[in-house]
């Protein structure tokens, strides 16, 4: 089977790191700042940052409404903590003005855990990852509040990852840690969305 494409939203936020993660899990990455680059996708990383400044380029770039489209159509999407809250369909607590490409049902808080002396690690079980815990690193992490997707990790009983059908979002950030297990997992749902595509004769 081909190696997937999968692009990394590169209007803010830690970019590298997730081009180098999705390299270690089998993937072909490619940064994403235009819609046309959107075309030759299998699968979208939305990384960390900040995610009011990730939404005002998004707008600028004239990118949200073709992000949206491609999600609704059905495109894998990774997002973690900025990420996560641009898949969010809502957010409990937005900045003026911000808006999120949505796809995930699900209520997030922005800066749950606190500010940024308030980052920590956690160990964490993730349903679907194998082979022991996950080291969760949490800066400024939103947590959800509410939702009706698959919650595979919690903390202090609030959902820090989730997935819905083709989505995936994760309060913290495993592309800073040098595990691509979490990365591996998204990889996983490209390729399945991949070989269902070429099944259908798409
Ligand atoms: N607090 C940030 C936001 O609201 C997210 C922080 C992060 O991505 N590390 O976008």
């Amino acid at each position: 089977m081909r190696i997937p494409t999968v692009g990394v939203l590169a209007l803010q936020g830690d970019v590298r790191e997730h081009l180098a993660a999705l390299t270690e899990a089998g993937a072909r990455p490619v940064t994403v700042r235009r819609p046309e680059e959107l075309d030759a996708l299998d699968g979208l990383v939305i990384p960390g940052g900040e995610s009011t400044t990730i939404s005002k380029l998004a707008h600028a770039f004239g990118l949200l409404e073709p992000l949206r489209q491609r999600v609704r159509e059905g495109l894998p999407a990774y997002g973690s903590c900025a990420g996560m809250i641009m898949l969010a369909n809502k957010i409990l607590d937005p900045r003026s003005g911000q808006e999120t490409i949505g796809g995930i049902d699900m209520v997030v808080r922005r800066n749950a855990f606190g500010r940024q002396n308030e980052s920590f690690e956690a160990e964490l079980a993730v349903t679907g990852v194998e082979g022991g815990p996950v080291e969760g690193v949490f800066i400024r992490a939103p947590w959800v509040e509410s939702t009706a997707a698959e919650v595979l990790a919690e903390v202090d009983g609030h959902p820090v990852a989730v997935r819905q059908g083709r989505l995936l979002a994760t309060s913290f950030h495993p592309e800073l840690t040098g595990d691509h297990r979490v990365h591996a997992l998204f990889v996983d749902m490209v390729r399945e969305a991949v070989e269902e595509r070429s099944e259908v004769g798409d």
